[in-house]
């Protein structure tokens, strides 16, 4: 158990990434936050509340299934964590709910909070309409304009969308645009990170509520094979999906684990998301991760079809398995994605998000290389959001009319 006894330390690190490089005046509202988490969610009442609200309104446990005809096709057996079966069709309600349950002990009246593809948006908006709470979220207007669906829902559910229109118009100006509306008012409000990312104490907090997962995925992968997974995959942007699954590997010594980010059009800056692969050690958003930078060491412009990958950072606990070789990094791109989108559609009848698709693409690729061993795929949201955006773009390459 020394792994998450040491990871973050009492400052938030993970190993040399992660802690805390914000102002004054949002350091001592995270520090509460810091010290409401570590007394609050280990109470009886919070413990007992999430455990239903998970059963009863999320529909937890998500099953996993054995992908059949994928792993005829491919050799290697592959099992899918349905996380696409999750209330809201992703893997963020998981910490959304604990989030804004934090928020309701804390007395907050209203959560603030950024989204990309529009699905933390939607997993917040539900919280908070769950709870009574207010919600704003800060979305970049060309994510505003290729997730169309989820900004109808947002606003079904009761939240303010507050559309992003400068820099690239994406997920990295949210986040500061967010920023900038919690640190007007961080006494009655509370930022709501979608991902293992900022400042301490979220990388740890989100990752903490995300863990059911990977809790989930073991024993049902035991109980269904009498085994351990040999390898699990998820697709890394943040990397929330991708830590939740891990966590629950990362101390067995045999799992071979894969995060899978997006190499986009290219692996020429500006065209991908991949910040392991091809970035370096740097500072984003309060807290140190490898980053993409460009020459003047601002965060880079980046880009993946899917919009729920293109941050210019990535969790700092990511950051600290690549540097101990526990985690492999890895790339999947647009195409690739695509092809894996159709084709898990077509053999398996399950839509998934353009995100999760470049789990599924990797692990496709893994089972022709490892054709007798298990591979564990975090199937983290569905692709209904999707299916617009990918008719009209890629409809006739596919063979639809
Ligand atoms: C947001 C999102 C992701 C990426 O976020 P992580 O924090 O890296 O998990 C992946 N899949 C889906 C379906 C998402 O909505």
């Amino acid at each position: 158990m020394g792994y998450f006894k040491s990871n973050p330390d009492s400052k938030g690190n993970f190993g040399e990434y992660g802690g805390s490089f914000i102002p004054p005046d949002l350091q001592a509202e995270m520090d509460k936050i810091t010290d409401a988490y570590f007394s609050i969610s280990k109470s009886h009442d919070f413990i007992t509340e999430l455990r239903s609200i998970r059963k009863h309104f999320q529909g937890r446990p998500t099953p996993v299934y054995y992908a059949r005809t994928l792993s005829e096709k491919y050799g290697g057996r592959i099992y899918l964590k349905r996380e696409d079966l999750n209330h809201t069709g992703a893997h963020k309600l998981n910490h959304c709910m604990g989030e804004a349950l934090l928020a309701k002990y804390l007395g907050k009246k209203k959560l603030i909070a950024e989204t990309g593809a529009g699905q933390h948006g939607v997993a917040l908006a539900t919280a908070a309409a769950y709870f009574g709470l207010d919600c704003e979220i800060h979305m970049g207007e060309v994510d505003i304009a290729k997730e169309h669906p989820n900004v109808v829902r947002m606003k079904i559910l009761g939240a303010k969308v507050i559309p992003v229109t400068f820099g690239l118009r994406t997920l990295k100006e949210a986040v500061d645009s967010a920023f900038g509306a919690y640190l007007q008012d961080p006494v009655t409000s509370i930022y709501c990170i979608g991902s293992v990312v900022g400042p301490h104490p979220f990388p740890m907090m989100v990752r903490d509520f995300q863990r059911v997962v990977g809790i989930e995925a073991k024993e049902q992968f035991h109980d269904m094979t009498g085994e351990q997974p040999d390898n699990v995959v998820a697709c890394v942007g943040g990397g929330s999906n991708a830590m939740g699954l891990f966590s629950a590997f990362i101390e067995d010594g045999e799992c071979e684990i894969y995060g899978v980010e997006p190499s986009g059009r290219s692996l020429n800056l500006g065209d991908h998301a991949a910040t392991m692969t091809m970035g370096k050690p740097g500072m984003i958003h309060g807290f140190k991760c490898y980053n993409l930078q460009d020459e003047k060491g601002e965060p880079a412009p980046v880009y993946s079809i899917a919009s729920g990958l293109d941050y210019p950072g990535v969790g700092p606990e990511h950051s600290m398995l690549k540097d101990l070789g526990r985690v492999n990094y890895v790339v999947a791109s647009d195409r690739d994605c695509l092809d894996s989108f159709f084709e898990l559609s077509r053999l398996e009848g399950i839509i998934p998000a353009l995100e999760s698709a470049h789990a599924v693409a990797y692990a496709c690729k893994l089972a022709t290389m490892k054709p007798r061993q298990s591979i564990l795929v975090n199937l983290s949201g569905r692709g209904d959001k999707d299916i617009d955006f990918v008719v009209d773009n890629y409809g006739k390459e596919y063979g639809l009319e």
